[in-house]
């Protein structure tokens, strides 16, 4: 089973993305991991190519791709993947589409998470971070230290209102090909719509396997 993960930051998709890794024995895939992983290797083939991240430069399509391609060939991917952040154009989508059916496989199911904006603000403007273990909380829980090593928190410095307005309006624009790109296609798309910013993790993720269920696909969590 291969997923593919589409929603704006802060709709929650990465967290919903490793609990269903979890329930469902795939592995979340992450490029910056590949990158990273590449970059630890100066024998890599694509290490040249890969190189520019180092310099802070934007990678283009062809050498994600081929990170991709790379990456996806281990041992521990075989069973299937999550995508979460990937494919984010759609020269990727096609790209994903030819590196899968090289593999004898294709994406079957794409989650478009759908989220109000009122939900969006809240959950990122309430957000706190440590700055020692990278664990986040919200505002609403009231805390002021973290629970895992008690540094005290603090507030994401880039999470302020015209920030998050201009990265969902990116976000839109460079993603909106992909959802009739996906329509299209022959995976099974279903949309998740947030509009409560009290519905917790476990919630949605409830939703999430209702909606996979209505559509005739059978997933034991
Ligand atoms: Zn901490």
């Amino acid at each position: 089973m291969d997923i593919v993960l589409l929603g704006p930051p802060g709709s929650g998709k990465g967290t919903q993305g490793s609990l269903m890794a979890e329930q469902l024995g795939i592995k979340l895939l992450s490029t910056g991991d590949l990158f990273r992983g590449i970059l630890e290797d100066e024998a890599h083939p694509l290490y040249p190519q890969v190189q520019v991240v180092k310099d802070g430069r934007l990678v283009s399509d062809e050498v994600v791709n081929l990170v991709v391609k790379d990456g996806i060939q281990k041992p521990e991917y075989k069973n299937g993947i999550i995508f979460d952040g990937y494919p984010r154009t759609i020269a990727q989508a096609k790209a994903l589409d030819e590196i899968l059916l090289e593999m004898g496989r294709q994406v079957d199911l794409v989650i478009n998470f759908e989220v109000t904006r009122e939900v969006l603000f809240f959950r990122i403007l309430g957000r706190l971070i440590c700055p020692v273990c990278k664990q986040v909380y919200h505002k609403r829980q009231g805390l002021t230290r973290c629970s895992n090593c008690g540094t005290e928190l603090v507030n994401r410095s880039d999470d302020n209102e015209e920030i998050i307005e201009k990265r969902l309006q990116e976000y839109q624009d460079k993603t909106a090909p992909l959802h009739a790109y996906y329509l299209s296609s022959p995976a099974v798309y279903i949309t998740i719509s947030v509009d409560d910013a009290s519905l917790s993790p476990a919630e949605l993720n409830n939703q999430i396997f209702e909606k996979i269920k209505e559509k005739g696909i059978l997933l034991a969590k």
